[in-house]
């Protein structure tokens, strides 16, 4: 299908969206201009029945014709897919911030393991290689905020700061007097570590995210005292707290506000688990780009604090010292991989935990249909882990204003500022309940021209 055609323009661009349209995950679109071919973000799909599938399928455009790809930031659901790209024949470049190169290292490594060793599970040949993810990383330059990157056709490139995880950014096309911002995902300003998302206020176009485009999160004053109250009862009851977290952000915040409450003797000091290979990794990358965070963390840096370390916590990197978490005392608190359940080590503490009255399950972010994390998050009674019938005894909460995302109204704050200059907004990465209900207040509070495309959907650009 194609939306508002404008075959007849001169400066004309076509925009399609291959993935991350009507869903959150896969985020995938192209930019053709006369004489290049660009895409943003090249994601897998996950947490759905046909994910698998749509993940594994050939891309709808010969990737050997791809001239560049920008990564807007280190989420598998924005990178999954680049080593497949690579060896299904790209040999572009890739542009992102340093951060989100090394993280996406990170990532892409641990995703090709866990990929495989379901492909192996399917009897299937595995979706790309160790080889494929090097080849990539090979093909990868990283460039700084607000520094513009020169393309051909006059078309000029650059990142803002998103604020979502560390490194991430927005894209923004500068073609003469025309912008389109593609936003990735825009984080949920102000966060604990992060700078804010910075403002957009002179695009055309924008194609924004929309994961919370109908929920807005409770205030974080509230989250913190939310957190601080869960953690003093769990240390009451002598009971276990388990945060299926993602790795990237998720865990340093919540670490981060641990161990500030820790500091300030708000809570008792218990032991806190950081059961994920990955997450140790990524905080310590954490630790390397202090100049991307927020003055008030910089300035306790500054001041001779050291970020995320305090008594109690315990960095389990190995498989023994996961096992070893079972014999330690309760109360504790446990943080593991991963962030819906789906698979990594917090599966293993669920299943033993979950049946125990005295265990909370503190869900911190979004969770996919389909997943087990959904499962839990709808009060599912009994659940099936690692094949096994499991009994849920345990108090699930959840905490919205953990995720790392902007809610209905912060997207709506967010657009307004580019009211004046903006055509055309595309409403993206969202379920599509979600992205319509923001594209119908971007129209009926903003008077905005919005529209929530579906994946496949091409749009002609006056860019
Ligand atoms: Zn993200």
């Amino acid at each position: 299908m194609t939306l508002n055609p404008k075959n007849n323009q001169t400066n004309s661009t076509t925009l399609t969206f291959h993935g991350g349209a009507g869903s959150v995950t896969g985020s995938n679109f192209l930019l053709e201009t006369g004489s290049i071919k660009i895409l943003v973000d090249c994601g897998l799909f996950q947490g759905c029945n046909v994910c698998e599938d749509k993940t594994r399928a050939p891309f709808s455009y010969d990737p050997a014709t791809i001239d560049y790809l920008f990564v807007t930031h280190a989420h598998i659901d924005h990178t999954g897919r680049i080593p497949k790209l690579v060896k299904d024949g790209f040999k572009g470049t890739i542009y992102s911030t340093l951060p989100t190169k090394e993280l996406s290292g990170l990532m892409l490594m641990d995703s090709m393991r866990i990929l495989a060793s379901e492909a192996k599970e399917d009897k299937k040949p595995p979706l790309y290689s160790e080889k494929d993810v090097e080849n990539s990383m090979r093909l990868w330059k990283t460039e700084q905020y607000h520094t513009d990157i020169p393309l051909k056709d006059n078309i000029t490139v650059s990142f803002k700061d998103a604020g979502h995880i560390l490194g991430s950014a927005m894209i923004e096309f500068k073609r003469g007097s025309k912008k389109l911002v593609m936003t990735g995902d825009l984080g949920n300003s102000p966060t604990p570590l992060l700078k804010d998302t910075e403002p957009i206020t002179d695009a055309n176009y924008l194609v924004m995210e929309s994961v919370y485009g109908d929920r807005n999160h409770e205030s974080r004053n509230e989250r913190k005292r939310f957190l601080e109250n869960i953690i003093e009862s769990v240390a009451l009851h002598k009971g276990v707290l388990l945060i299926p977290a993602f790795s990237v952000e998720r865990t340093q915040e919540i670490l981060f506000e641990i161990e500030q409450m820790v500091e300030t003797k708000q809570i008792p000091s218990i032991p806190v688990f950081i059961d994920s290979p990955l997450a140790i990794a990524v905080t310590d990358i954490y630790k390397k780009y202090d100049d991307y965070f927020n003055k008030d963390v910089k300035y306790g840096i500054s001041s001779g604090n050291e970020i995320f370390s305090f008594s109690q916590l315990h960095l389990t990197k190995t498989r023994e010292a996961s096992k070893a978490i079972f014999a330690a005392h309760d109360p504790k608190i446990i943080i593991a991989g991963s962030g819906m359940s789906h698979g990594g080590r917090i599966v293993h503490h669920e299943k033993r935990y979950l049946p125990k009255q005295t265990t909370t399950l503190l869900i911190v972010g979004y969770q996919a249909p389909g997943s087990l994390g959904r499962q839990l998050q709808e009060g599912a009674k009994k659940v099936t882990i690692l094949g096994d019938e499991v009994a849920v005894n345990a108090k699930v909460v959840e905490a919205r204003s953990y995720s790392s995302h902007k809610d209905s109204d912060a997207l709506l704050r967010f657009a307004e500022k580019t009211i004046d200059s903006v055509e055309k907004v595309f409403v993206v990465m969202g379920e599509m309940k979600s992205s319509t209900f923001l594209t119908q207040r971007l129209r009926d509070y903003l008077g905005i021209d919005a529209v929530a495309p579906r994946e496949g959907d091409s749009v002609m650009l006056d860019f």
